[in-house]
């Protein structure tokens, strides 16, 4: 398994402490932008500027077999049940519009964690095409993808490093101002403040202590000072105390106002708000639209709700997350 491991070790200047986040590949990889799979083209423009449209044309994905991949086979080497070559995305088409909040829902393996990879370009689409402001993603640079793309996943990732050195991954150059602005408007200044070290303040494995919701707010502060156009985020669950849940809520309604988003949600309120609702089974769109509709036409997306949805606690997808104190 070492061997795999090779072109992570190669990198010498790289906060080593990735190693220790091998379930955390999608994180390090948006952060790091290390992109095994994919290359970026001689030719490769930027995104178009502006308000940002996300589309995907009857995309169809099948996550590469083992021997073809580096990196990013730890992740299925983890997961036996799924043979590689197995089409998980069959014909995924959808908008989302400038600002809008596009909510995936479905059962746990329906291909929603797969949609999101799409867009940041972690993988390319097997067929089918994914834009952003019209653009294939295969076609832009790397560096504009990043630029134009943030994504906060469930279990927020933060290097070994300041926080201070956290943040400013996002943006190299942003001033301390800015940095207290972000962490002001993710709810987590106070305690940031309130640290001896403060900014200094080492954080991850080996570093202070953070609970799952402060790691959040953080991951939600870098998100801040990075203010993509479009957000893509798998939602947090049910393990945030109701104080830091709160907190995580408000952090989380200033880091997707007036940007396109792409959200895993597990939260009824969320679905609530989406502006377009879709539900994923099997790699498929089986139904779509907002949540009254949907609730109303009594098919997979009712029957989520009430098993889902209806318990604030509950998700079929959510693995629990144990205090991190
Ligand atoms: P969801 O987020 O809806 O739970 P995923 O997108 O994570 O679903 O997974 C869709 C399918 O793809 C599942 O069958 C899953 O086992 C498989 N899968 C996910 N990630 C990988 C991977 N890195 N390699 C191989 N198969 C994967
Ligand atoms: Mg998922």
């Amino acid at each position: 398994l070492m061997r795999l491991y090779g072109p992570l070790t190669s990198l010498s200047n790289v906060h080593v402490d990735v190693m220790t986040a091998l379930v955390s590949f999608d994180r390090v990889f948006e952060v790091l932008d290390l992109r095994p799979m994919v290359a970026e083209r001689p030719d490769a423009v930027a995104v178009p500027p502006g308000p940002v449209t996300v589309e995907f044309e009857d995309v169809r994905f099948r996550y590469p077999a083992a021997s073809e991949v580096s990196l990013a086979s730890l992740e299925a080497v983890a997961r036996p049940e799924t043979s590689p070559g197995q089409e998980v995305l069959r014909g995924v088409s959808f908008t989302a519009r400038p600002g809008e909040m596009v909510a995936l829902v479905g059962p746990s393996g329906a291909g929603k964690t797969t949609v999101t990879s799409l867009v940041s370009r972690l993988y390319d689409a097997t067929e089918g095409t994914v834009r952003i402001n019209g653009l294939d993603v295969r076609d832009a640079t790397f560096a504009s993808l990043r630029e134009n793309v943030g994504v906060v996943m469930q279990d927020a990732h933060l290097f070994h490093d300041t926080i201070g050195a956290n943040l400013t991954y996002a943006r190299p150059g942003a001033t301390e101002a800015e940095i207290w602005e972000a962490l002001r408007a993710a709810q987590i200044a106070d305690l940031v403040s309130a640290l001896p070290e403060g900014l200094e303040t080492v954080v991850g494995d080996r570093g202070h202590r953070l609970s799952g919701g402060e790691k959040q707010r953080l991951a939600l502060a870098r998100l801040l000072l990075k203010a993509p156009g479009v957000v893509v985020l798998d939602e947090a669950t049910a393990h945030l105390d109701s104080e830091s849940e709160a907190a995580v809520q408000r952090a989380l309604k200033s880091a997707l106002a007036g940007r396109t988003s792409l959200v895993i949600a597990h939260r009824l309120s969320t679905v609530r708000e989406a502006d377009q609702i879709l539900v994923l089974q099997e790699g498929r769109v089986v139904e779509r639209g907002r949540h009254e509709e949907l609730l109303a036409g009594g098919g997979l997306y009712a029957e989520l709700y009430r098993t889902q949805f209806s318990s604030p606690a509950a998700s079929a997808d959510a693995p629990r997350e144990t205090a991190q104190r």
